[in-house]
């Protein structure tokens, strides 16, 4: 009895995760400058000007692109569009932030409430607002043999990133377990690639996640909310989490009588979290409104104009594959790969078969011919995949015939019937034609005919193996087991 106790006062807790995903949108001009707001392979600090370097006397123009991306990512999500929106400045002192502040939203963001479902279950959103990305600082150390008597570590600013577009999308704390919020996270990246709001690719930066962990006990204890900062990845997300679940869980003991905040950051090397500074309150980054950028107002008719150019979800399209006849597995390989969905939708109706050869043979060939895939597009137009499978609906070509067909169609560019009839892959369906072939096997094979007239079937396999092999595999198996069948049962007829 005392076991079972103790394993369930184990088990008494509750994990609330709730994140906050900061998303650099892909506009064409930063946030409130017209600089360049792609820094992919840029030289450090080539992509700035006045404002964004933070200069007195230098006015912020808002990107109107960000913002409509940043609303339309919300009806996307289900949020409310408040009618009049405001940006803040959000004031704190780091060294890739030459303003001195960052301009964000506090009380008045673009988009309210949300909801995005994962697995089933709903995770509701706090909010959807916009602000500004700082610049990117890289920590490095001179090492031993520096000689100078300056600080031996130093660190660089490049200012390209800074003022680049960033959406932040807050959770409640809903999400109860790390798994999930992986999934999550997962989830939303992929409807963000949909949206074409941002490449959302972590490895870049492009998407970075601060994740929100506090446990409570069933007695009602609550535990210090932790925040982790800068997860750069879906497996940190989980591990990270995991970590620091059980962590507070086996701090049980020392849970503060008032719930505090505390910052903690994430060690990927050692899979463990740190502590850090502790977390600001609101009040510690002074916010008040940007006095250079008038509140913004939208209407309703903006709004409803908006909501026609959504385009479909990634749960929503997998849905629509599933009532077509797609299978489950096939609807969630595609859909997780937009460039097979545009592939597909490209073609005129969606068909089952399509789809399922389609998720099993495109990556392949992209990888085996090393193409892209839009090398590989207009070497196969959809229409010319089609065309295929419906040959083997027809019964012109074997389901094995039509691989090698596939695999010459990606090679050459050239259609299924010009390689078809170039290598004389049609399979042989007619019934004069394949009779003689049935005749000369049998003839051949007097024993086996004699088992099978004395009821051992199975030897009708090695017979169409043996006829197979002389038509070169192009024999249409239906039609050749019907005239094998009925010639054995022809020879039994004759010699009873
Ligand atoms: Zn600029
Ligand atoms: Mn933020």
């Amino acid at each position: 009895m005392e076991d079972i106790k103790t394993t369930m006062d184990l088990t008494g807790f509750i994990a609330k995760i709730g994140l906050e995903i900061h998303v650099q949108l892909k506009t064409k001009s930063k946030m409130f400058c017209s600089c360049d707001n792609n820094a992919e392979n840029t030289a450090p600090n080539t992509l700035v000007c006045p404002v964004c370097l933070g200069m007195p006397g230098t006015l912020p123009v808002t990107n109107k692109q960000a913002v409509e991306m940043t609303i339309k990512t919300g009806l996307a999500f289900g949020c409310q569009i408040p009618l009049e929106s405001k940006f803040d400045r959000k004031h704190y002192f780091y060294p890739d932030l030459p303003k001195g502040f960052q301009i964000s939203q506090y009380d008045k963001p673009f988009c309210l409430g949300g909801e995005i479902e994962v697995g089933g279950r709903k995770i509701r959103l706090n909010r959807i607002h916009l602000e500004e990305d700082a610049g990117k600082l890289t920590h490095l150390s001179r090492g031993r043999t520096e000689t100078s008597l300056a600080d031996k570590n130093y660190s660089l600013v490049d200012l390209n990133r800074a003022g680049t577009p960033l959406m932040e999308i807050v959770t409640e704390p809903d999400i109860s377990t790390p798994a999930e919020a992986r999934k999550f996270l997962e989830e939303s990246q992929l409807s963000l690639r949909y949206l074409n709001v941002s490449d959302a690719d972590m490895e870049k930066g492009h998407l970075r996640c601060d994740a929100n962990i506090s446990v409570e006990s069933k007695v009602e204890q609550m535990s210090p909310i932790v925040e982790i900062k800068n997860l750069n990845s879906h497996k940190f997300v989980e591990q990270a989490l995991s970590f620091e679940e059980k962590r507070l869980i086996d701090d049980f003991k020392n849970w503060p009588e008032k719930r505090t905040k505390i910052t903690r950051g994430f060690d990927a090397k050692k899979g463990v979290t740190f502590e850090q500074r502790h977390k600001e309150e609101a009040s510690d980054y002074r916010y008040f409104p940007e006095p250079d950028i008038p509140p913004i107002t939208i209407s309703e008719g903006q709004i409803s104009e908006f909501k026609k150019e959504i385009v479909e979800l990634p749960k929503e399209k997998k849905a629509r594959y599933i009532m077509a006849g797609v299978s489950d597995d096939v609807a969630e390989k595609i859909v997780k790969s937009p460039y097979l969905v545009e592939y597909l939708e490209s073609g005129e109706n969606l068909q089952k078969e399509l789809a399922v050869f389609i998720s099993e043979e495109v990556n392949r060939a992209i990888s085996d011919h090393e193409i892209s895939f839009k090398e590989y597009k207009n070497r196969v137009p959809i229409a010319r995949v089609s065309e295929l499978l419906n040959f083997v609906k027809d019964g012109i070509v074997s389901k094995t015939a039509a691989r090698k067909v596939f695999v010459e169609m990606v090679r050459t560019g050239l259609s299924a019937t010009a390689i078809i009839k170039g290598k004389g892959l049609e399979q042989i369906s007619d019934t004069a034609e394949l009779l003689s072939t049935v005749n000369e096997v049998v003839k051949e094979n007097p024993d086996l005919v004699e088992k099978f007239k004395n009821g051992k079937t199975q030897v009708v396999g090695f017979l169409v193996g043996q006829i197979m092999r002389k038509t070169s595999g192009k024999a249409n198996p239906q039609v050749l087991n019907k005239l094998l069948i009925e010639k054995l049962n022809g020879n039994n007829y004759q010699n009873n």
